[in-house]
């Protein structure tokens, strides 16, 4: 039985987001059904500024209360709606947890997302910010994505050739923001997988778990892996990595080197490299440092955790005080990741 849309009022998110901070929202809006959602939004005014989608919440900071619409898509289901000797596609619902639907392919032995384990938050999110982790990226599986069009009105299909899949990115990001209500995404999976192993310790760790590669085998290696690096957001609440890794054109990436040799540096090609924002800000000093109730983590300084009882200003802060120490050493200002709201 599907649970009936529910509205709410001055509504509390901070079980709604792995920062774990306080916030209200003056309506929040929670529901299963696409059709009944779609029902509603057409009697909605639509104003880009007013209106938040959310999921998982783990790529969110609330540096205050949200005076406008929370949308909670929490659509369930996983189903097979084109099958080939090659591929499967399998449409799910928004409101799955990532992570079932990662563990889901590899027990049916489908290929395409087994490097994305344990990511946290939902499947609609996943196309928005192109989840991507150990060399793969949900887009590269995404065939289609169903949303609710808020500016438009009705149900709309998007093809992934529209969605502008980039390295933590897509349209949903950028000229898209806050337009669509994503409520269901076609994955096209492979029935004979091709593993990823050369990113990170992957290999290392599959190896050492013996005998014949498998899905299974990948899953569990990235849980070790990502259990080892990062917190879990119910024991330390945080948001994942906060920054991005910074692009700069290649005659800064090449100073820097020369400056400091052992810097990691990814060439993109077009006179582009990536830089890895986490050494930079270890070069600071701010692994492990700790400002009021807001914290660098101590094993990725990539991740600011909430140490307890942080409000989104603490974050935001600390945040601050990262950003301008490492562009006062290395000239590069690097971004936030997270949606600061
Ligand atoms: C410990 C930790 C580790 C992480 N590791 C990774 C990683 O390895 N790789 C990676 O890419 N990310 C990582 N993240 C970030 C995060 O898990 C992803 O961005 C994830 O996709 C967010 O999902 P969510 O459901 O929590 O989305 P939310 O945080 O709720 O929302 C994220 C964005 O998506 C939009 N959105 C959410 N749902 C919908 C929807 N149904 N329709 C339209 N828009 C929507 C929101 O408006 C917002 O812009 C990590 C986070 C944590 C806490």
């Amino acid at each position: 039985m599907k649970k009936m849309l529910e509205v709410r009022k001055d509504f509390s998110l901070k079980a709604y987001n792995t920062f774990g901070i306080e916030a209200k929202c003056k309506y929040f809006v929670e529901a299963e059904d696409e059709g009944e959602l779609a029902e509603f939004v057409a009697g909605y005014e639509w104003n880009p500024l007013e209106v938040l989608v959310l999921g998982g919440g783990s790529n969110f900071l609330f540096t205050g209360d949200f005076e406008g619409t929370v949308f909670y898509p929490a659509m369930q289901g996983i189903e097979v709606v084109e099958e080939d000797v090659e591929s499967v596609s399998v449409r799910v619902g928004a409101g799955v947890v990532w992570d079932d639907f990662v563990a889901w392919t590899v027990a049916q032995g489908y290929g395409g997302v087994e490097n994305l384990s344990l990511i946290p938050g939902h499947v609609g999110a996943a196309p928005v910010q192109n989840v991507g982790a150990y060399g793969m990226e949900a887009g590269e599986t995404i065939a289609e994505v169903e949303a609710i069009d808020l500016e438009k009105g009705g149900r709309v299909r998007i093809a992934a050739g529209e969605c502008r899949f980039a390295y933590r990115d897509s349209a949903f990001k950028r000229e898209w923001k806050n337009r669509f209500i994503i409520t269901r995404v076609v994955f096209r999976l492979a029935k004979h997988p091709q593993f990823r192993l050369d990113y990170g310790s992957v290999r290392s760790e599959v190896e050492r778990l013996g005998g014949e590669v498998t899905l299974a085998k990948v899953r569990e290696a990235v849980i070790r892996i990502r259990e080892a690096k990062l917190p879990d957001v119910k024991v330390l609440p945080s948001a994942g990595s906060y920054f991005k890794n910074p692009v700069v054109a290649q005659e800064l990436a090449e100073r820097l080197e020369s400056q400091y040799p052992g810097m990691p540096v990814y060439p993109l090609g077009e006179g582009r490299c990536k830089l890895a924002a986490g050494w930079l800000i270890e070069q600071c000093g701010w692994k492990g440092k700790t400002l009021g109730r807001a914290g660098v983590y101590e094993k990725q300084a990539l991740v600011l955790v909430n140490r307890g009882g942080a409000d989104g200003t603490d974050i935001s802060r600390l945040a601050n005080e990262i950003r301008k120490s490492v562009f006062l050493r290395f000239g590069v200002w690097i971004e936030p990741e997270v949606n600061v709201v």
